[in-house]
Parts: C-alpha cells; sequence; structure tokens
C-alpha cells in the first residue's frame, strides 16, 4: 500500500532524529566505545529496585489516580520546596507523568494554540522542536555561544520576541552543552518573561548535577515567576532510573488541571510500579545521588582536561553529564568529524548539528561511561585528532 498521504502531515513534516541517523552508523560496529547516549552508566541504586520489587510483591499493580499516588505527589511536592525553594500543593499543583518527556507534549500542548511561537535556546535537546511542532507551534531558536559559556543571553532572547511568542523553554543545566546559567543573568530573563508575559516550562532534569559552585537555581523561584512557571523534573538522570519512565510537573492548579486533560486520555496514568520505586528515591535516595554526582564530576575533570591536552578546545561546564568540545579548528565539519572517528577508532560522539545548527563545528561527548573506557576513548581521539 502506499502510505503517502495516508500519515498526518504534521508527522511527516517532522525530520529524523540527527541522533538516530549517526547511530545507525553505529549499529552493526563491534566493541564501539560510546560517548553518544545521554544515559547514566550506572544501575538504578539497589534499595530504589528493592522499593519496586516490593510494591510488585505486595500486589501493588493497578491503575493510580491520574495525577499519580497522593504519597509521591506530597514527597515531590517536599523535595521540590527543599531544593528549588518553591512551594506547590500536592493535590492539585503535582502531576507524575511518564518521564519529563511526557511532561514537555503535555505542556506544550497545555500552552499553545496553533500558530503560537515558543522561544527556546539552542543547541537543545532533540525533542524540543519537534514537540513543539506536534504541538501546532511555531519554535523559534536562540542560539547560544562557546563565548558565553552556552548560557543564554538576556538581550538575544527579547530580539527574538514577537507579539506571537507565548512560552519560552529553558533547559539549565543543558542537553547537549552542560551550561548553567549565570544567576544574574536568569534574573534578566525573568524580567522581559513578565514584561512580555510568557509562560516558562523549566525542563530541570539535569539540577543535581552540578558541579563547581553547587547551588542550583530555577526561575521558579524567582520573585513573580512561581505564577507563570511550569517546573518540569524527573528521575532519570539524578537517580540513574531511565527505564523506570518517570517524571513530574510541578505549576499552578489552572495550568495542572490543562495537562491533566490530556494525560488521563493519552496515558491515564504514570506505572505504579516506577511510582513505589520513586517514592523510595526521595526519601532515601540523596547518598547514592550524591555519590554518582562525585563520580560524574571526577569524569568530567578528567575528559575536560584529555580534550585540551590533544588541543580540541573543551570548556568545563557546571553540570549535567555531557561536554561539548569545539572541533571547528581540524577544519572538519561536526558530522565528518563523529563519522572519521568512529571509522577510524571505534569511537562514538554525536554531532553537534543534531542539536541545532548552532552545534555546528563541536561534538557532544557523554561521560557518564566507565572511567576505564573514558580513558581509552580519550586515548584514541588523541590518536585520531594527531592524524588530522
Ligand atoms: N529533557 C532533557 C533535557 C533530556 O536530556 C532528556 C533525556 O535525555 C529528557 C528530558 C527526557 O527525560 P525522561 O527520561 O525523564 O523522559
Amino acid at each position: 500500500m502506499d502510505y503517502t498521504g495516508k500519515i498526518s502531515r504534521q508527522v511527516a513534516g517532522i525530520p529524523r532524529s540527527g541522533i538516530r541517523d549517526f547511530f545507525e552508523l553505529v549499529q552493526g560496529r563491534d566493541d564501539v566505545i560510546s560517548l553518544g547516549v545521554g544515559e547514566p552508566d550506572f544501575a538504578t541504586p539497589w534499595h530504589i529496585r528493592e522499593a519496586a520489587i516490593y510494591s510488585l510483591e505486595k500486589g501493588h499493580t493497578s491503575y493510580t489516580s491520574n495525577l499519580g499516588l497522593l504519597s509521591l505527589r506530597k514527597e515531590i511536592s517536599r523535595y521540590v520546596g527543599d531544593f528549588f525553594h518553591v512551594d506547590y500543593d500536592p493535590s492539585s499543583e503535582v502531576l507524575i507523568t511518564v518521564g519529563v518527556s511526557e511532561a514537555i507534549d503535555l505542556a506544550l500542548r497545555a500552552l499553545i494554540d496553533p500558530g503560537d511561537e515558543v522561544i527556546y535556546h539552542s543547541p537543545c535537546y532533540v525533542s524540543y522542536l519537534p514537540s513543539i511542532s506536534l504541538a501546532y507551534g511555531v519554535g523559534v531558536d536562540v542560539a547560544t555561544t562557546k563565548k558565553d559559556d552556552f548560557a543564554l543571553k538576556a538581550d538575544m532572547l527579547e530580539a527574538a520576541i514577537t507579539p506571537k511568542s507565548r512560552v519560552l523553554m529553558l533547559n539549565f543545566p543543558t542537553n547537549p552543552t552542560g551550561a548553567v546559567m549565570p544567576a544574574d543573568e536568569l534574573e534578566k530573563i525573568a524580567a522581559l518573561c513578565i514584561k512580555h508575559d510568557l509562560i516558562v516550562i523549566t525542563d530541570e532534569i539535569y539540577s543535581e548535577l552540578r558541579y563547581d559552585d553547587g547551588e542550583h537555581l530555577s526561575i521558579a523561584a524567582l520573585p513573580g515567576m512561581w505564577e507563570r512557571t511550569v517546573l518540569l523534573h524527573g528521575f532519570s538522570k539524578a537517580y540513574s532510573m531511565t527505564g523506570f519512565r518517570l517524571g513530574y510537573a510541578c505549576a499552578p492548579a489552572p495550568l495542572i488541571e490543562a495537562m491533566m486533560k490530556i494525560h488521563q486520555y493519552a496515558m491515564l496514568c504514570a506505572p505504579i510500579t516506577s511510582q513505589a520505586a520513586a517514592l523510595e528515591a526521595l526519601k532515601n535516595g540523596d547518598a547514592a545521588m550524591n555519590e554518582m554526582r562525585e563520580s560524574y564530576h571526577h569524569r568530567r575533570d578528567f575528559i575536560v582536561k584529555r580534550l585540551n591536552e590533544m588541543g580540541i578546545d573543551c570548556h568545563a561546564p557546571g553540570g549535567a553529564f555531557y561536554v561539548f568540545p569545539d572541533i571547528s579548528q581540524t577544519g572538519l565539519s561536526s558530522k565528518d568529524f563523529a563519522t572519521q572517528l568512529l571509522e577510524a577508532e571505534n569511537v562514538a560522539a554525536v554531532p553537534g548539528d543534531a542539536f541545532g545548527e548552532a552545534g555546528e563545528g563541536f561534538l557532544r561527548c557523554c561521560y557518564a561511561t566507565s572511567f576505564d573506557e573514558l580513558k581509552v576513548a580519550m586515548n584514541k581521539m588523541e590518536r585520531f585528532v594527531g592524524t588530522l
């Protein structure tokens, strides 16, 4: 059957992810060291896995409330209050979702009408622009640059605002650059959001993975921002729980209610076993999380040092588990560098342009891989760079 014309134009118009294209090249090769996948290399801490097992053992296999287990929402409200210094009522201002992925989709679909503009900073997580398009919005990207350590500049944001702008999406620390926002610039951005009546979707998935200066500041905590912010967070990265598929949204009740309307029909609720595991993560997971963060910190310092030693300019990003070295001085494009590195040395890293045009000339290396593998990968990359 010819399926042309059978698939929604909106879906057909979405390009394939550049990451997917690249990983098709990786598949079928043996012994590849991958710095490609943005996923912790730790198994979920045992006490969290145990909580999932006990939940199943007790026969907790039902649906939960559409919003999610109240016990978990209460714990999320406590955690978000302590960590981000923002208060949400667990009965009406917290929605448990299937990962931050679902929460991004719900927030966009709940907030925008066809043709509304959604501003995001790039290079950015690969799902943002497709999610905006699938919600019939128009994505407007504001490029961040190496010169500013990939932080979003308020003047650049202001230049992108039009009468059609409705939403600003933020993600700090950022996938793929690891960038964090200086507090004074974030304050200027908050002032612009208030001035231009924008709602902010802030994807806080890497917030715990901060190095150096430590304390994380969410835009939701700035004066006047609570009422216009949808705070998204989840368990995938900080607790190494990607396969549990659990996240949440916190926002004023009318916004959560709007997101709930979609969630209840599309998803009904997040899986109960994962919710039981997440409850344990929030109650007793700090020690394991801190240990994993220490380990990432150590690896970040190592990979930044090695890249600079081999003549690849790489700043030390303040968060997440990615470095975004500048490979432009090699004269190769991002794609050519990544492809030739894979072919010559069996090391996979993602071409920066997979995260938007502003990523051209860079490479995303995820250092959430074992220290031994990182060492070998850096030696191989050094040998490859030496041949250019
Ligand atoms: N947001 C960002 C910035 C990410 O990097 C990712 C995953 O890599 C996600 C959201 C998806 O997270 P989840 O596993 O909670 O769906």
